[in-house]
């Protein structure tokens, strides 16, 4: 794995990161906390809609986070059935950390990559720290299977990214969204 300066952005909308950022102040506590990304990917553009919370039977850890699957699920259909938003990637906190994916979040979402179910061509992972001074950082990194890069991120009223879209052509026929794998983030 390798990392290159980024110089493509992502949109997330306003909803999305208002979830992300009261989510993220629970993270306080010193305890990771995070959630999946809804959105669409259509190749040239990645916008994240949706941002989901941990859920009831999240496991918060120090240098830990498992979200809680079945919730995860049922955002992800209730997404995809609200505007053919799809499971995109994954946000999480580091307390402490470099907001930096650590090798066990490159780890997991390398799996998702590879398995040929999910059909992923690359991963959004937004990380996000807490900062004694600048309060919360919201950071967005995309990964492919060999490299990956920041994003700068964009937000705020955007009608192409926000408005629901007709499925992807590889997702016309198919009933059901992408469906969220298990997760292990540090
Ligand atoms: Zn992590």
């Amino acid at each position: 794995m390798t990392t290159r300066p980024g110089t493509r952005s992502i949109w997330i909308s306003v909803g999305a990161l208002q979830t992300i950022v009261s989510e993220s102040e629970r993270s306080a506590d010193g305890l990771e906390t995070g959630g999946i990304l809804l959105g669409a990917d259509s190749g040239k553009h990645i916008a994240i809609r949706h941002a989901g919370e941990p859920g009831p039977r999240a496991q918060r850890e120090r240098y830990n986070f498992l979200r809680d699957l079945d919730y995860a699920r049922r955002l992800a259909d209730a997404a995809w059935a609200h505007d053919c938003s799809q499971w995109i990637g994954e946000w999480h906190t580091h307390p402490f950390g470099p907001l930096t994916p650590s090798d066990v979040d490159l780890g997991s979402y390398l799996r998702h990559l590879k398995d040929p179910d999910l059909s992923f061509d690359r991963f959004v992972s937004v990380i996000v720290g807490l900062d004694l001074s600048r309060g919360i950082v919201v950071t967005a990194w995309l990964v492919e299977r060999d490299r990956f890069w920041q994003l700068s991120i964009r937000h705020g009223k955007d009608r192409r990214n926000a408005q629901s879209t007709a499925p992807p052509d590889s997702l016309l026929g198919r009933e059901s969204t992408r469906r969220p794998g298990a997760e292990e983030h540090r």
